[in-house]
């Protein structure tokens, strides 16, 4: 049933000059879940990343965003459709304050003019779900700090809000906890649960005990195709799972 499952892929295929990255994938992900997408190196999930956000073109099959179809969908609409990638629409200004950061990409969801939220008289309303959005990824401490000047982390977190402020059903997050030490994954992961309420998250992630803390299904791409899905407990003992990741 369509209504389940507010993204789904029908037989998702693309080939680069003959060679098949992502064959006949059927992806469907629960409204108001957390799905990881995961799998060894090569095995597709940016492929189908690019794919689902309409970077890429498919080859063949469809892509449906609660039942509508949205393969031939340009990637700007398909952000309106409300369904964003995380770190997509959402370049951050280095020179800028996290505060500003957040206001900008307020303005952006509400297409409104770089002119207009600059004049005073919107711009309080807007200050203040700003920094509601900073308060939600743990940055209210940051507000007044110029981005160039935050460790990683915390210019992650931003990106995040800044991605947020699209308010986005559907979150498409790309390695959240990539390149980061263990404190601030363990932020960026109690960051993620606390966003998901009411909404649905698809991730791609390496680090697998994120995936086991977060996850409550998972895909395992192997050489372009599904080699299995379930939840953690199964996926982490089915032995086709180990093999892939031996990359035997
Ligand atoms: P993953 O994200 O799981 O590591 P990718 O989706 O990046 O896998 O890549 C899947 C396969 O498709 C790889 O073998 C990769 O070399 C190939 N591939 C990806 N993008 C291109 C491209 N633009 N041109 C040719 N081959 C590509």
């Amino acid at each position: 049933m369509t209504d389940d499952f507010l993204l789904e892929t029908r037989g998702l295929t693309r080939e680069f000059s003959g060679f098949t990255a992502v064959n006949k994938v059927d992806l469907r992900v629960r409204r108001h879940s957390i799905h990881a997408l995961i799998g060894p190196n090569g095995a597709g999930k940016t492929t189908c990343f690019n794919l689902i956000t309409k970077f890429l073109q498919p080859s063949s099959g469809a892509i449906l965003l609660d039942g509508r179809d949205i393969t031939r969908t340009k990637p700007a609409d398909v952000a309106r459709l409300g369904m964003v990638r995380s770190f997509q629409i959402s370049a951050t200004f280095p020179q800028l304050t996290s505060l500003e950061n957040v206001e900008v990409a307020l303005q952006r969801s509400l297409g409104r003019s770089f002119h207009f939220w600059r004049s005073k008289r919107t711009l309080a309303p807007l200050r203040e779900q700003a920094m509601t959005l900073l308060d939600d990824v743990g940055l209210a401490f940051a507000a007044n700090r110029v981005v160039a000047d935050l460790p990683y982390g915390q210019k992650r977190a931003l990106e995040l809000a800044t991605t947020l402020a699209l308010n986005p059903e559907m979150l498409l997050l790309d390695e959240p906890t990539a390149g980061m030490g263990r404190e601030d994954v363990a932020r960026t992961v109690a960051l993620i649960r606390r966003i998901s309420p009411n909404r649905t998250i698809l991730m791609v992630e390496h680090n697998l005990s994120v995936v086991a803390d977060l996850s409550d299904r998972i895909t395992v791409l192997a050489r372009g195709e599904i080699l299995a899905e379930g939840a953690y407990g199964a996926i982490s003992t089915d032995p086709r799972v180990k093999e892939a990741y031996m990359g035997k």
